[in-house]
C-alpha cells in the first residue's frame, strides 16, 4: 500500500490517499481540500494513477477534516463514514467555517454514509484495518490501524511531540489521555504513526519524547 500525503485547507490538515499501485483500489482519509484548487489538485492525483476510490474516512468530523467530503462524494459517488458520535458535527461545518474567518460559501454538508464502530476490521487496498475509537478531541475520534502494515492514521488524537486539543466542544482532557495510553500506545513501538496534521512519528518515539504524555 502506498501513502499519498497532501496538505489541505487554512489549517493545513493532513490529507491521506491510501492505495493500492496493482488493484489501483484507493481509500482517502480526511478529505481536507477547499476550494477548486485544492480539488482539483485531488483529482489530478487519483485519476491520472486511475485509482477507484472504494473509502472516504473521517479520523473526526471537525471542519478542517470534512472540507473536501461532498466534493469527493459527488465525483467519486462514495459517502464519508466516521463515528455516530461525531454526526452532529457535519451540521456545523459551515458555522464553524465562518467563525473561523473562513469562506464558507466553498463550504458544503456533506452527509455520511455509515458509522465507523471501535473493533471494526475493514479491508482497505487489499490490507485489514481495525478501527480504535479514541474519544477526547472530539466524542467521536478514531484511528485506523494496519497491524501488518504498522501504520496508525490518529487524526487529531496524537501528534508528533503533541496531543490534540481537548478544550473544544465535545473535548474531554482525561477522556483524550485514556484514549492514547489505552488504545494507542499499547501497540508496537515500531508503529509508524501518520497524524492529523503534521510529520511522520512512531508510537516509540512518542512514548520517550513526548511532553503530553
Ligand atoms: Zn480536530
Amino acid at each position: 500500500m502506498q501513502i499519498k500525503t497532501f496538505i489541505f485547507n487554512p489549517i493545513q490538515v493532513n490529507t491521506y490517499v491510501l492505495y493500492d499501485p496493482d488493484s489501483l483500489d484507493c481509500a482517502i482519509i480526511d478529505a481536507g481540500c477547499l476550494g477548486a484548487e485544492e480539488e482539483n489538485e485531488l483529482a489530478k492525483f487519483i485519476d491520472e494513477k486511475g485509482l477507484k476510490v472504494n473509502y472516504l474516512l473521517n479520523t473526526h468530523l471537525h471542519l478542517d477534516h470534512q472540507f473536501g467530503n461532498a466534493f469527493v462524494t459527488e465525483r467519486y459517488g462514495v459517502k464519508p463514514l466516521a463515528a455516530e458520535a461525531d454526526e452532529p458535527l457535519v451540521r456545523t461545518v459551515r458555522h464553524y467555517a465562518a467563525a473561523f474567518g473562513l469562506n464558507d460559501d466553498l463550504v458544503r454538508e456533506q452527509a455520511l454514509g455509515g458509522y465507523l464502530k471501535d473493533g471494526d476490521v475493514m479491508r482497505i487496498c487489499g490490507a485489514e484495518c481495525h478501527i480504535i475509537a479514541t474519544p477526547g478531541h472530539t466524542p467521536g475520534g478514531v484511528c485506523f490501524y494496519f497491524p501488518k502494515l504498522k501504520l496508525l492514521f490518529t487524526g487529531d488524537t496524537l501528534f508528533a511531540g503533541g496531543i490534540g486539543r481537548a478544550d473544544l466542544p465535545g473535548g474531554n482532557y482525561v477522556t483524550l489521555i485514556r484514549s492514547i495510553q489505552q488504545g494507542l500506545l499499547t501497540l508496537p513501538d515500531d508503529t509508524q504513526i501518520y497524524c492529523g496534521h503534521g510529520p511522520v512519528s512512531s508510537i516509540g518515539d512518542e512514548k520517550q519524547m513526548n511532553p503530553y504524555l
